[in-house]
C-alpha cells in the first residue's frame, strides 16, 4: 500500500492504500478512522470504524465482508458500513451469507443507506457529506469537512468577563468555520465536478483517473469514468492543495502509466500531484 502524509490547514493528514481499476481501490485515513472503498482485504482496514462503499463494483467493496469477519474474530466492536441505500439489501445479504458461510452468527457491524446530500458525524468535529457521481451505476461521491468553533470576529478582542456577560445575555459569542479537507470521488467522469462545484477548492481531492490513451477517450465517456485528457482540462479550474490520482486501468503499467500522466498534466500542478495507484500482485 502507499503512503502519504499531506499537509493540510487542519495538520498533516495521512492517507494510505492502492488503487487499481477492476482490481481494487481502498483509501485508509487512519487519524479519522475512516476507510473510502474498501476493495481488498488489508489488515489495515480492519480497525476503521467507519467504511463507506461508493458502489457495488467489487473492486471497491471486496474487502468489506473481511472487515466485519476481522473485527469480530478480533472483538471489535462496532463499525459502520455507509454504502448506496439502493444496495443496503444487497450488501446486507452478502455480509449475512458471508457471515453464514464461515458458520457464525451475524457480525456484529452497522449497515447504513446513504443518499445524496446526507450527512454523518464520523468523529467528533469530523463530517462526512455525500454526493451523486457520474458513474455508470448508482455512485456515491463523499466530502470529509473539518468542524471547528472559534469566536465570532466581533467578540475576538473581548475580555473574559465581557464575554461572559454576552453568554448571559443571550448573545451568540462563538461560531463554526467549515472547512472543506478530503473529497473522494470514487468512479466517475467529469460530470461531476459541474454538479459539485464546491469540489474545486476541498484541500485532498481524491480523483480517478483510468484511461490515459486517446483510443480509450470513447470507453472513458460510455462507462463514466476520467480520462487523462479530462483532468488536464480540468486542472485550470482545480485550486486543491492537493490532486490525488486513482484506478489506473490495468492497459497501463505502473510506471509507464506513472511517467505519461505527469508529463501530460500542467507543470504547475506537478508539486500538488500524487499517485495512488498500485501494482496489487
Ligand atoms: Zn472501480
Ligand atoms: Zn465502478
Amino acid at each position: 500500500m502507499r503512503q502519504l502524509s499531506l499537509a493540510t490547514s487542519w495538520g498533516e493528514l495521512r492517507l494510505a492504500g492502492g488503487s487499481r481499476a477492476g482490481e481494487g481501490s481502498l483509501l485508509l485515513l487512519p487519524q479519522l478512522r475512516l476507510a473510502l472503498d474498501a476493495g481488498r482485504p488489508a489488515r489495515a482496514l480492519v480497525p476503521m470504524a467507519h467504511v463507506v462503499v461508493s458502489h457495488g463494483h467489487l473492486d471497491h467493496l471486496l474487502g468489506l465482508p473481511f472487515w466485519a469477519s476481522q473485527r469480530k474474530l478480533q472483538g471489535i466492536p462496532g463499525g459502520v458500513a455507509h454504502v448506496p441505500a439502493s444496495l443496503v439489501e444487497e450488501v446486507g445479504a452478502l455480509l449475512a451469507l458471508a457471515a453464514r458461510l464461515e458458520g457464525g452468527s451475524p457480525y456484529g457491524v452497522e449497515l447504513r443507506g446513504a443518499l445524496p446530500g446526507d450527512t454523518v458525524p464520523v468523529k467528533p468535529g469530523f463530517e462526512l457529506g455525500f454526493f451523486r457521481t457520474s458513474h455508470w451505476v448508482d455512485t456515491l461521491g463523499c466530502r470529509l469537512d473539518w468542524l471547528r468553533r472559534r469566536l465570532r470576529p466581533e467578540c475576538a478582542g473581548l475580555s473574559p468577563e465581557e464575554l461572559r456577560q454576552r453568554r448571559a445575555a443571550g448573545v451568540e459569542i462563538g461560531e463554526v468555520v467549515r472547512t472543506p479537507l478530503v473529497a473522494y470521488l470514487a468512479d466517475t467522469g467529469p460530470g461531476v465536478f459541474d454538479d459539485e462545484p464546491s469540489l474545486a477548492d476541498v484541500e485532498v481531492l481524491v480523483v480517478e483517473c483510468t484511461f490515459l490513451d486517446a483510443r480509450d477517450r470513447d470507453r472513458a465517456q460510455q462507462f463514466g469514468h476520467i480520462h487523462l485528457d479530462d483532468v488536464a482540462a480540468l486542472a485550470p479550474r482545480l485550486r486543491n492543495r492537493h490532486l490525488v490520482l486513482t484506478h489506473l486501468s490495468r492497459r497501463h503499467r505502473l510506471a509507464d502509466g506513472a511517467r505519461l500522466i505527469r508529463r501530460t498534466l500542467a507543470p504547475d500542478l506537478a508539486p500538488r500531484l500524487h499517485l495512488m495507484n498500485v501494482e496489487w500482485e
